[in-house]
């Protein structure tokens, strides 16, 4: 059998170019300025994308890592505490269950943290009349406050 070989007729760019144009796009225009007497006031500049985390929760949640490697490697948080009140042989713990939430300070708050094993992440959450019965959990009015 006598086969052409495949070629494409234009380019992918010109293929898109082709589509913005149907569809009346101008295409990306990425960070603009705004020339200085076009702009509405001071907050009229140009765009950038929010930042997804504050550079100090960043610095945060690094710390926060590290101290709960040392803390789950602790003898007394070796067992998921999760796992124990549900009467089961307990799993190795993996991970920090925060009984009072992770907002601000309370993230890096060990007095509030409870080791837990993956399975067991999400169940004081599924179940927190059960959980705040066994102390895996705060009363509702002390979620993510901070205790003064
Ligand atoms: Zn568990």
């Amino acid at each position: 059998m006598n086969r052409s070989p495949l070629k494409r007729r234009k380019s992918l760019r010109e293929y898109s170019q082709a589509k913005m144009l149907r569809e009346g796009r101008k295409g990306h225009q990425g960070l603009k300025a705004v020339p200085m007497e076009k702009r509405g006031g001071m907050f009229d500049r140009p765009r950038k994308a929010l930042k997804k985390q504050s550079v100090a929760r960043a610095k945060d949640m690094r710390l926060y890592y590290e101290e709960v490697r040392v803390w789950l490697n602790e003898p007394a948080h070796r067992a998921c505490a999760i796992c124990l009140c549900l009467g089961e042989t307990p799993r190795a713990s993996t991970e920090v269950h925060h009984s009072r939430g992770r907002i601000g300070r309370l993230l890096r708050y060990q007095p509030f943290w409870i080791p837990s094993c993956r399975p067991c992440r999400e169940i004081p959450h599924n179940r927190p009349a059960w959980a705040r019965e066994v102390g895996l959990l705060c009363p509702a009015s002390e979620w993510n406050v901070f205790p003064r």
